[in-house]
């Protein structure tokens, strides 16, 4: 378990670095490197919650190195704090422009230093906590309907070769909660929910659509195996059991539809609108199935 947060310190100068991990060596987990490509190696592999980072270094500079971080998708949300000797507005500007979050001059005020690092790390947690309130069904912490659809877009537009769908209701679950309350309802989704997740492809992007309704897309050029892994999901589904507050056991079954992309599918939307079509079928022919178009 990892408790403090990781700063990378990246300076040519090496007394700088010393006064840097005096002052914050007590309280962060500190990584160093003296230059841009280094600071870009050391990221490749380690967790880094915040970045000082010098301006004017030997091949490249602090702007550069910003620049580059930034426009890397899981490099861009760690925050970046210019702390550099040049005081004049123009660099003071342009280090905002390319994506820094604060500016501090050498010599820095230890305390205003220690400060500033503790606000950026705390907005970080924020705007992380929000993103994933945003993102994240609350009930089931799986992804919500937008994110499950955003997510699934990325991948069509990526590469819709062997992408596949499928989309996945609870049977008569209105007679569930109609029976033994909403209560037993959320028991019956969040069990329906873990028992899909704990089956699930690596990789595969599942999310809750509705109420008692789930999608998944993923890459599979062989539908048999998707086939068989629902429906194992299906069958252990079938065999779960909840006890309702007056003893009776509740049971409960999913129905399945599940397409793949061809020549045709023009759209996520179309390839959706495949799997949920052979959901309704499952629906039709009897519920608790698997059906592929
Ligand atoms: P079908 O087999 O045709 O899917 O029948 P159904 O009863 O499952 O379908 P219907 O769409 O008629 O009913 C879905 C019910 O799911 C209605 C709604 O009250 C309930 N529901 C939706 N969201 C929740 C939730 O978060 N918790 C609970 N307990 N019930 C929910
Ligand atoms: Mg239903
Ligand atoms: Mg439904």
């Amino acid at each position: 378990m990892k408790y403090n947060k990781t700063i990378l310190i990246v300076d040519d100068i090496e007394a700088n670095i010393d006064i840097l991990l005096k002052l914050l060596g007590d309280e962060y987990d500190i990584l160093v490197a003296l230059n841009g490509d280094s600071a870009l190696e050391i990221l490749e592999s380690e967790q880094v919650d915040l970045i000082l980072l010098d301006i004017m270094m030997p091949q490249m500079n602090g702007y550069e190195v910003c620049s580059i971080l930034k426009s890397k998708e899981n490099l861009k949300s760690i925050p970046i704090i210019f702390i550099t000797a040049k005081t004049d507005e123009d660099s003071i500007e342009k280090a905002y422009e390319v994506g820094g979050s604060d500016y501090i001059t050498k010599p820095f005020k230890p305390r205003e230093l220690m400060a500033r690092i503790k606000t950026q790390l705390k907005l970080k947690d924020v705007i992380c906590h929000l993103e994933f309130i945003a993102s994240h069904d609350e009930m089931t912490g799986i992804y919500n309907r937008r994110k499950f659809f955003s997510l699934s877009q990325e991948c069509f537009s990526k590469n819709k070769k062997d992408l596949c769908a499928v989309m996945i209701d609870i049977d008569k679950f209105k007679i569930v909660n109609d029976t033994y309350g909403h209560a037993i309802g959320d028991e019956v989704i969040k069990l329906v929910t873990q028992t899909i997740n704990q089956n699930i492809f690596d990789d595969a992007i599942f999310g809750r659509i509705g109420g008692e309704e789930f999608a998944i897309v993923c890459y599979s050029s062989d539908p048999e195996a998707i086939i068989k892994n629902i429906d194992s999901t299906r069958q252990k589904i079938e065999n779960l059991e909840v006890k309702a507050d007056d003893g009776a056991i509740v049971k409960f079954t999913i129905s399945n539809g599940i397409a793949k992309v061809t020549d045709k599918t023009l759209s996520l939307d179309e390839l959706l609108k495949e799997a949920d079509t052979a959901l309704y079928e499952a629906k039709g022919s009897g519920r608790n199935r698997v059906i592929f178009r």
